[in-house]
């Protein structure tokens, strides 16, 4: 009896297809090297398309480098949250793996975001230069952003960011979320004089050349609280700008509002949003953060997104398995069914008191 021969077909057939890439190699083989290179290339593609195309469709990646942030955002989970109380920095090692991982993606996070940070502060790396130029080297296409806070971005990291970002895809996001000293120190607890003078620093040196957008949250998304006046907030910034003469070239001033990060943020007196939808097979939902986006925190292991301060929904770590075989599992067949309620989910599951799904 034959068994375990893995014949899928018969020999004539196999001959006639052997015969056909034979000719088709000598063919290329005559081709102009350029030519050659680009089919190679495009074959290759293929190739990884066909082998991922179970995979989701993975544009956007946060990696939380290091566990660290230096304020203290009054609508931020961070010094309640999981990573504040398990410090560390992720390992070099840990973090080439991760790029190396992601090549089935390279199509997509080529036209996409890759972010060295998740709920922290990036510029507190004192390895973020390296790990922004480990990015493009593994996808040089791909838009690197950048969030920070202005008081760790030293002149001397806000030069080297300047010269890492240049002339590549990129978005730098700068959270200043006050109008004063008072306002930023009660808001952010971070020293007002050192943050404004490394921002403008920045913005002095990009000298309009870099994608900047500077960010206040003043009120909240119900506006029962107020912090600052948020309709003077930008020309509060075109004064600093315009004192300090720098072009405001490249830079957007904009604010936003702030909420209870899906239930997350745990300190009296700010806002509970409570369960504002039902999500569940009746009611069918939908986030790309989910399937679209890669979250990995500094010790490997994958949350499910950047409200998820706490860990509530447990995921497993990079140190257990591969992004392939987590994509494949059924774990996250799992996970996907309970955000898009494909399945029943605990009554307070996070995106049903998620106010802004994506983010
Ligand atoms: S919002 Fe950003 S800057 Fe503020 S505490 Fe949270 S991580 Fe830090
Ligand atoms: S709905 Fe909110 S909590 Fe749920 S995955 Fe999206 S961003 Fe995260």
């Amino acid at each position: 009896m034959e068994s375990g021969t893995g014949r899928k077909y018969p020999w004539s057939y196999r001959r006639k297809r052997h015969a056909l890439r034979s000719r088709l190699a000598g063919l290329q083989s005559r081709l102009p090297e350029p030519v050659r290179t680009v089919l190679g290339r495009a074959g290759r593609r293929y190739s990884i398309e066909r082998a991922t195309r179970d995979l989701p469709p993975i544009r956007h990646v946060q990696i939380q480098t290091h566990s660290r942030c230096n304020a203290d955002c009054v609508f931020c989970p961070y010094t309640q949250s999981w990573h504040h109380a398990h410090p560390g920095q992720m390992s070099e090692a840990l973090f080439n793996r991760i790029l190396r991982e992601l090549k089935p993606w390279e199509h997509l996070l080529n036209r996409g975001t890759i972010a060295p940070y998740l709920m922290q502060e990036p510029m507190a790396d004192p390895a973020i230069i390296d790990r922004i130029e480990a990015i493009y080297a593994a996808f040089p296409n791909t838009s690197v952003e950048i969030s920070t806070n202005g008081e760790p971005l030293t002149p001397k990291r806000g030069e080297a960011l300047v010269k890492a970002l240049i002339g590549r895809k990129h978005e730098i996001w700068i959270s200043h979320h006050g109008m004063d000293a008072e306002t930023l120190k009660r808001v952010m607890d971070t020293r007002y004089d050192r943050s404004v003078a490394n921002i403008v620093h920045l913005l002095r040196v990009a000298d309009g050349r870099l994608n900047i957008r500077i960010v206040g949250a003043g009120q909240s998304l119900d506006g029962a609280i107020s912090y600052f006046d948020e309709s003077r907030y930008r020309s509060y910034w075109q004064q600093i700008l315009a004192e300090n003469s720098v072009p405001e070239r490249g830079v957007e001033i904009e604010t936003i509002r702030f909420h209870d990060r899906a239930g997350t943020l745990r300190r009296e007196g700010m806002p509970r949003g409570g369960i504002i939808r039902e999500i569940g097979p009746a009611n069918p939902f939908r986030c790309y953060r989910v399937d679209e986006w890669l979250h990995v925190l500094h010790d490997g292991r994958i949350r499910l997104c950047c409200m998820d301060y706490h860990g509530e929904v447990e995921l497993p770590s990079l140190a257990d398995t591969t992004l392939v075989e987590y994509f494949r599992s059924e774990t996250y067949k799992s996970l996907l069914q309970s955000v898009t309620g494909a399945k029943e989910t605990a009554d307070d599951f996070i995106c049903k008191r998620c106010q802004t799904p994506g983010g």
